[in-house]
Order: C-alpha cells, then structure tokens, then sequence
C-alpha cells in the first residue's frame, strides 16, 4: 500500500499488520487509492494554545487538505485502530462521499428503524441488541461496533447505561478492557457531534466503521454486524465489491 510510507516508522509494522487480514475487496479499494492519499500528519500540526493550554484535535480526516490526521500519543494497537477508521472517510471521500448517496442513506435509515424506540419493535430489538453484544466479548470491546451503535440510536440512554454496566462487570479480569471501558462508558460520538457536527455525520462514521470491521476483518464481530445491521452490512459489502472492480 502506497501510504505505509506515509506511517510514521514506530508505527508502521503495526499498521500494516491492521490490514492485513482485509478482505480481497477491502484490499483492491484501498490500493485503488492509496497513492492519491496527500499525507499522515500528527494532530500536533493542528495544535492551537487557548486558555495557555496546548489543545491537539483528535485523530481525523481533512477532506480540504486530503490527509488524515493522527494522534502520536497513542499505543501501536490504538493508532492502527483508528488509522482503520480514518482510512475508511478517507475511501468514502475518494468515492464521491458515497455515504451521503442514496442507497447507502437508505441503507442507514432502514437499520435505524429497527432500533426505533418510538416502536415496540424497535424497543424489543434495541433489548435484544443489548443481551448479545453483553455476551459476545468481540463485538462489545469493538469501538466500530459501538460508534455504528451510537449512530443509529443517537446515543439511546438506556443503552448505554446498560453497557456501561456490563462493562464494569466484565472489566476486572482483563486489564486491556478496563482501562478502554472504565469510567468512559460507550465508544462512539456525542449527541453534540450528530446534531452539529458535519453534514450527515452519522451516515459518514457508520460508513468509516464498516470500512474498518471489514478491514479488521474479525469474523466474529462481522457476523454480529451482519446479523445486527443486515441493511448497513449488505449495502457496504456491495458497494466495496462494485468499487473493487473499478
Ligand atoms: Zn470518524
């Protein structure tokens, strides 16, 4: 992949081990473009000093500058996970913001309505949601998974309150989950963010999510987002493999 030269070099290994295991598909798209990627940057370019404290954005991906931009303060497994995430605006960018598209819109919208809570149905669904993820220890730890949550709920309280509980009780007996689910609750993005954040912010972070799961390519947390999110899953599937034969 043309950006591995883009990484910078404590994290390299890391990051080509985060796409190694990608499906041919996921694969072929990121090649596609990765030589049109302008750079990987540290937030610490964009810091700005307010209140004579130094502030860093967190990781992200400037469309106007086309480069992603990563936080250097992070462990090799976290900078790789979010590089995942990055790199999948990244590709809906490179693909005309195929998020924003309709079919990818209604794809959203129609696994959204099944956690419509304004329904009986949607509020069985959302139950049931949360007794699995509770009991598949993949899918619970996987932030894709709970932003792709987060998005299609606009953070449902109840949800999260649940979660948080469930992440409190399973945490002592491994410290790698302790320390990401402690305190912070649910992974994913603030109420702030998806009403004012930028335009169809949820479609654009559930499409960065899929491209990362799909990435990660971890069977088991695939299978939870197939069976949970059959629109999301099976439209994305499609686009990537449609795009890969470009
Ligand atoms: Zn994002």
């Amino acid at each position: 992949m043309k950006f591995y030269d883009q990484i910078p070099s404590q994290y390299r290994k890391s990051v080509e081990e985060g796409f190694s295991k990608a499906s041919n598909d996921i694969l072929n798209v990121s090649k596609i473009y990765s030589s049109s990627l302008k750079g990987v940057c540290s937030t610490a370019l964009k810091a700005i000093i307010s209140d004579g404290r130094l502030i860093r954005p967190v990781s992200h991906y400037d469309f106007t500058e086309n480069c992603i931009y990563m936080d250097e303060s992070k462990s090799e497994e976290d900078y790789m996970r979010t590089f995942r995430h990055e790199y999948g605006h990244f590709i809906d960018y490179s693909l005309g913001k195929i998020s924003e598209k309709p079919e990818f819109v209604k794809a959203f919208e129609d696994d959204a309505q099944l956690y419509d809570v304004s329904k009986d149905d949607g509020i069985k669904r959302l139950r049931n949601l949360q007794m699995e993820i509770a009991d598949n220890i993949h899918a619970f730890a996987s932030e894709y998974v709970t932003d792709i949550i987060s998005a299609l709920t606009r953070n449902d309280t109840a949800f999260i309150r649940k979660y948080t509980e469930n992440a409190t009780q399973t945490s002592p007996y491994d410290l790698f989950y302790y320390e990401k689910m402690e305190g912070a609750g649910m992974s994913g993005h603030t109420d702030l963010y998806w009403d004012d954040g930028p335009h169809m912010s949820r479609q654009k972070e559930a499409f960065a999510d899929l491209f990362a799961i799909w990435t990660e390519n971890n069977p088991i947390v695939q299978k939870f987002v197939c069976d949970h999110f059959p629109n999301l899953s099976g439209t994305f599937e499609k686009i990537i493999r449609t795009e890969s034969k470009r």
